[in-house]
């Protein structure tokens, strides 16, 4: 492809991803595609000549759109949100062709700098303690991470390694592995599943506390928990706090846990992976008191703030905590000491993507007002959800909107559980709207979990979801198998 086509291509390509976009929900939002579906449809092997791009521009809708959950459907109400938007989509396109590699400051200085300075942006917008931004001087920072897990990971990493260097301290006669055995990490049963994969990549264990009746961790649980382990002879040495829980976007007792890990020297990690970014709004804002108690706190632009995946911000209150942990030098990576971090010393990966440039983009085109309005939107959305299902003396609310999730389920002493999960299968079987299920109550109480995700939803989007879920359960009801 030489330049004209090049430019012939983009141009052709960026009214597609237009129209796309403006003309989503025109297409059904999930796919009816069976496994292997896409063999059929291609050679088995590469082409051994280059294809023109007319020949390949056809295959989007032919071949990638039939495998399409749409993600951005207005009618898409699964998972949490998979954020994009205009600026994001721009900045990415930049980014490619830019094509640069941040292995160290020098290797493309702008990236770094740039990081550093939405790092900080993002920072101040959330209003974090001075300690977690670059520009208090005080050791702290932010970058930006792939993912929650890789964020949740390497901070557990990070803890581990200052649990073993305090206790090697006070009682030298203690090897590493003598330590690196005993520790304990502890978190909700409502945490996100990466918090037990970051237990069994490091090879640690993490013990899932039990929740309260509103699916949240309470500083007394984490209390019991630490004096049980230290009882057994273990050593706690983490806590991974959730706010937004993914289940049913609880919000875990941020300050009591806090005052347990400031008095059990345990590092307090907290995954804020979809809610973080709502804390932008004032109103919001006080679900994150506590923050100050953190070592770490991680919150996902790619979920609820208009950012293409992947774009995962971690903000630590001591840098060396990540630095002396993660130091490896090579000699072709040496570079000449100088006063911006180096993210490599941060991460898993060495060469880093400039991932800032689409928070850059995104900050700048929507502005913090324009990301809050957003964020208001969406909220005011799932609440009409909510005042929707409660009208309605069928079914409950098992957790309410908080933020843009709301998890329901029908009203049945004895077959609640099993009548809501096949109301679920009708309702997506029916592909106008998707949803997916969540268990709660330890694992007792079947909902089904209702999330605004796309940009494009409105009340009409609602007001349809919430007719296919009346539609589906008067039939059910009526019929139940
Ligand atoms: N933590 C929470 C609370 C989540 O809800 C999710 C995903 O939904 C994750 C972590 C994982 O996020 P990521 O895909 O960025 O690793």
């Amino acid at each position: 492809m030489d330049a004209a086509e090049f430019r012939t291509a983009a141009v052709q390509l960026i009214d597609f991803i237009t129209d796309y976009q403006e003309n989503i929900r025109s297409r059904p939002v999930s796919p009816s595609v069976r496994p292997g579906y896409l063999r059929h449809l291609v050679p088995a092997s590469a082409p051994q000549h280059a294809e023109t791009w007319d020949q390949l521009m056809p295959d989007i809708e032919r071949v990638i759109m039939p495998g399409m959950l749409h993600w951005h459907s207005p009618q898409f109400h699964a998972y949490f949100a998979g954020a994009t938007s205009y600026p994001s989509i721009l900045a990415d396109m930049l980014t490619d062709a830019l094509g640069c590699m941040g292995i160290s400051w020098a290797s493309a200085p702008v990236l770094t700098e740039l990081e550093v300075l939405v790092m900080d942006w993002l920072g101040q917008m959330l209003q974090l303690p001075d300690e977690f931004l670059f520009s208090s001087g005080k050791g702290g920072g932010g970058n930006i991470q792939g993912s929650a897990c890789e964020s949740t990971l390497i901070t557990m990493l990070a803890a581990r390694a200052r649990a073993i260097t305090r206790l090697r301290s006070e009682r030298p006669e203690l090897s590493e592995a003598d330590i690196s055995g005993r520790l304990v990490g502890l978190t909700s049963d409502q945490a996100h599943s990466s918090v037990a994969r970051a237990g069994l990549l490091a090879g640690l264990r993490v013990r899932p506390v039990r929740s309260n009746t509103r699916n949240a961790l309470t500083g007394e649980a984490v209390e019991a928990a630490v004096a049980e382990e230290l009882a057994a002879g273990n050593i706690p040495f983490f806590v991974a706090a959730t706010l937004g829980t993914t289940a049913s976007c609880a919000f875990d007792h941020l300050r009591n846990i806090g005052a347990v890990c400031a008095r059990r020297a345990l590092w307090l990690h907290i995954d804020a992976a979809y809610a973080g970014p709502a804390f932008i709004c004032p109103e919001f804002r006080p679900l994150l008191d506590g923050v100050e108690l953190a070592d770490s706190f991680n919150m996902n632009p790619h979920k609820f703030m208009l950012t293409a995946h992947d774009c995962s911000t971690l903000w630590v209150r001591r840098a060396t905590d990540l630095t002396d942990v993660f130091h490896v030098d090579a000699k072709y990576l040496a570079t000449a000491r100088n006063s911006m971090p180096s993210f490599r010393h941060w991460a898993i990966q060495l060469s880093r993507r400039f991932r800032a440039l689409k928070l850059w983009f995104v900050i700048r085109l929507y502005g913090v007002e324009g990301i809050r309005s957003y964020i208001r939107q969406q909220v005011s959305l799932a609440k009409e959800f909510e005042r929707l299902v409660r009208s309605d003396r069928r079914f409950e609310v098992a957790a309410p909107a908080v933020l843009g999730l709301v998890c329901f389920r029908l009203r049945d002493k004895e077959f609640g559980n099993s009548l809501t999960d096949a109301l679920l299968s009708r309702v997506n079987a029916a592909r106008r709207v998707h949803m997916i299920p969540s268990m709660l109550r330890g694992g007792t109480q079947y909902v089904i979990r209702f999330v605004v995700c796309s940009r494009y939803t409105e009340l009409r989007d609602v007001q349809l979801a919430w007719s296919e879920v009346q539609r589906h359960a008067d039939q059910l009801l009526a019929q139940p198998e």
